[in-house]
């Protein structure tokens, strides 16, 4: 009994090994996703922008042909001048000219504010694309790391594997049959230390007498309450 159980010792360290090489392999997809999720924040933001660019430009044409067709007007009431007979007609057709000329200055007024918001914005549009370039380089950067701890990880764990076919196969198939099942019930834990009569898997004190057997290392005992195998580390 002695040497299977510490077979079942070394298997449980290899199992620990195991199970931690493969949490980190399991983890590995969910930060790569964690970091590309942040980077799709920042161009959706960026897109917001250029969207924001794109209507002030459509308003800035639309401003220019209204621009456009007032100097268009005037000039016609320019040069219709000419056929003006009275001096009545004539003051009434300089108004309509000063009054057409004023909403020509507030046209171009509000193109000047436009521009003036398409500039910001292109200023804006520009330090955003540097912060992409940089957090680009970084995911990269990042996912390349991953992606190699990700091949160390399975290297590994290649090699514990083939280390674990060599133990179970001298393993007694009832023993390992519980080993197995207690690993299922015990979250990846089936044998465990006592220490001074006290399960270091569940924490809980067991009688006296069932520690001097312990001590001998030489049947398999089960904790009371959590059912796992218990070894003795002498000093
Ligand atoms: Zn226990």
């Amino acid at each position: 009994m002695k040497d299977q159980l510490n077979l079942l010792i070394s298997l449980q360290e290899l199992d620990i090994h195991i199970l931690k090489k493969q949490s980190i392999i399991n983890e590995i997809p969910l930060k790569i996703s964690g970091v590309e999720t942040r980077l799709n924040k920042i161009l959706t933001n960026l897109d917001k922008i250029k969207q924001g660019l794109e209507s002030l430009e459509k308003k800035k044409r639309d401003k220019e042909r209204t621009l456009d067709d007032i100097n268009e007007k005037i000039n016609k009431l320019k040069t219709r001048i000419t056929e003006i007979k009275t001096n009545k007609e004539y003051q009434s057709h300089l108004k309509e000219i000063e009054s057409i000329e004023k909403e020509r200055y507030a046209v171009e007024d509000e193109i000047l504010l436009i521009m003036e918001g398409i500039e910001a914005s292109l200023k804006e549009l520009k330090s955003r694309e540097e912060t992409i370039r940089s957090e680009k380089s970084k995911v990269d950067e990042f996912k390349k790391k991953l992606e190699a701890e990700v091949l160390e990880a399975e290297k590994e764990l290649l090699a514990l594997n083939e280390a674990r076919s060599g133990i179970i196969g001298s393993i007694d198939e009832e023993l390992y049959n519980l080993y197995m099942s207690l690993i299922k019930s015990g979250k990846g834990l089936a044998v465990v230390e006592a220490k001074e009569a006290i399960c270091l898997g569940c924490n809980m004190n067991f009688p006296p007498q069932l520690f001097v057997e312990l001590k001998k290392n030489e049947e398999i005992i089960q904790c009371p309450q959590c059912h796992r195998i218990f070894y003795y580390k002498s000093e």
